[in-house]
This record gives C-alpha cells, structure tokens and sequence, in this order.
C-alpha cells in the first residue's frame, strides 16, 4: 500500500532498506568481538574501500550520487525551514510506527513488516541486554524520521549516511568523489576544514545533510534524555562515529555522548537478520513504554 502522500517515483532504491544493506556490507558484524567494543576503525586499508566499490550495487551508487550531489548547505536550510517548525501533522509514536508501516515495496509483499519489525528486533535486542528503558525506546523509534519518505521526500534526503555541510566533505563519507557534483564543492568558503563553523563548537551548531535523523531528534528533543538523543541524531552519521571524521567540529559534549551513539549503532546493523518479533504480542510491552516518555499525540 502506498500512501497518497508517497510519489510513484522518489529514489534509485527499491527499498529504504537497500541502503542499509550496503551499511552492514561496509561495517559487516565483527566475528568475535566482545559486547560494547564496537569502534571505530580508522585503520581500514584503502584496497578495502576499493573492494568496496566494485561490489556496490548501481541502484545504491545512483542513490549516493543523487544525495552527495544535492545535499548542499541551502537545500539543507531549506528542509529545516520546512519542517522543524513541527507543524506537518500531530502523532502518537505508535500512530507513527504504523504509519511508517505503510512505507512498503509494492513489488515484494514480504517486506511488509519490515519497518515495524527493524524497530522492534532492534529494541528486543537492547531490552535483552538488560539496558535503561530510555535505551530499549531509542531502539524503538530511531527510525520513525524516515516518515519523511511518506510525505514526498525522495530517498536521499531521508536515508544515506550523514555528514556536516557548509565545510569540507570528508573523504570518509562513502563514495566521496560524488561530491563533484555538490554545488558547495565550488564555494571556496565551504571547503575548509572548519567551513563556516568555530573549531569545537559542537554538533549542535553545525548543519547536517538532511534526512531522518535529524528530524526524528527535533520531533523527540523535549521528551527523551539527551543520551537517547544523540543516538537518534547521529544514529547514520557513520563518518563521524565509526571513521573519526569531523572531530575539528566536535566539542566535549559531543566527545562524551558519542559513546552512547557506538553503543547504540550495532543494535541498529546487526540484529535485522533474526527471526521477526511478535508484533501482537509485544505491542502492549512498547504501547506501555511509550506512554512512559511521550504524551498521547506530538508535533511533527
Ligand atoms: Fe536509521
Ligand atoms: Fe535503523
């Protein structure tokens, strides 16, 4: 079923998960690794990346090109001016998970549960590990931004890994030679180090591409604690916390919080592959959890 809201023709993918697929073929699951020791490894040798770049499908290519090419520092000033206000629409978080629910494939009726059952293997997992509840409903709702897709936004501007505009594109932003064809490219006071921000002032202060993260953190901002916030923020800003890029820009709130954003990341790539949940039957446990942080409706 697609949403009336949803145009026929909004991105080079099938599906939102596709780009997710290649995230887990980029950062695939460690073979031993010991629980929360997920880092970062800047080491990776450069043939990986070349290796990389043979295998990556066309569909997942044109959709990187297409966001590299046109996530610059307007278009992502434009989309703020447009939604952050919050005035789209009034949704429960359940309301919204259903709603997003709705963002299928046609073409593979499988895929039907896809959303929901992402946002719930992902905070089963978290649950299991015994972690806060604040914890187990970042896992919850990380991906509810990506609502965005239903009301006509085009796959790159929902998905795709994040990363700062207004300075320089970092060569560890997947598949950098995109950025070619990024208008700021040519803007001599977009391609430094520090661009148009402070060294150090924070994340906070710095403008990210746009897409479902940072609109799922504005939606949530007054509700959660700042912990679950970061996770939600910088949740796909993979050159940031797993290549170590844009640490110029970073400040000590940033440093510090980060770890909750590593904590979180393997909850998000490595637990798709499990049997899918029991919506039914867990829903009451979510509907409850819910209610405990967010009133009945919210903005967004
Ligand atoms: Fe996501
Ligand atoms: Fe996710």
């Amino acid at each position: 079923m697609i949403s009336p809201e949803q145009p026929e023709e909004n991105g080079p993918l099938n599906d939102l998960h596709e780009w997710e697929e290649d995230v887990l073929q980029r950062y695939p699951e460690p073979r031993s690794v010991k629980k929360g020791s997920l880092f970062t490894d800047p080491s990776k040798k450069k043939s990986e990346f070349r290796n990389y770049e043979q295998t990556v499908r066309d569909s997942v290519k044109e959709f990187y090109r297409l966001n590299h090419m046109n996530q610059t520092v307007d278009f992502v000033k434009q989309k703020r001016a447009q939604y952050l206000p919050l005035k789209k629409r009034r949704l429960g978080m359940w309301q919204a998970l259903e709603h997003l629910n709705t963002l299928v494939d046609d073409s593979d009726p499988d895929t039907d549960l896809l959303q929901i059952a992402h946002a719930m293997q992902t905070a089963e997992q978290i649950r299991s590990d015994g972690h806060p509840r604040w914890f187990i409903l970042a896992g919850l709702i990380h991906d509810l931004g990506k609502v965005l897709c239903l009301w006509g936004e085009p796959q790159w501007a929902v998905v795709g890994d994040t990363f700062p505009v207004g300075c320089k594109f970092s060569d560890r932003i997947v598949l950098p030679e995109f950025f070619q064809d990024n208008p700021d490219s040519q803007v001599p006071e977009y391609q430094t180090e520090l661009g148009i921000y402070e060294s150090e002032c924070g994340l906070e202060n710095v403008l990210m591409s746009w897409g479902h993260d940072e609109y799922i953190y504005h939606v949530t901002k007054d509700y959660l604690p700042l912990e679950a916030l970061y996770m939600l923020r910088y949740h796909s800003f993979y050159p940031g916390h797993r290549g170590g890029a844009y640490q110029q820009l970073m400040n000590d709130q940033d440093r510090e919080y980060f770890q909750y954003v590593k904590k979180s990341n393997p909850y998000d790539l490595y637990t798709k592959s499990s049997t899918p949940p029991d919506v039914e039957k867990l829903g009451p446990y979510y509907r409850d959890l819910i209610a405990e942080f967010f009133p009945d409706e919210i903005a967004w």
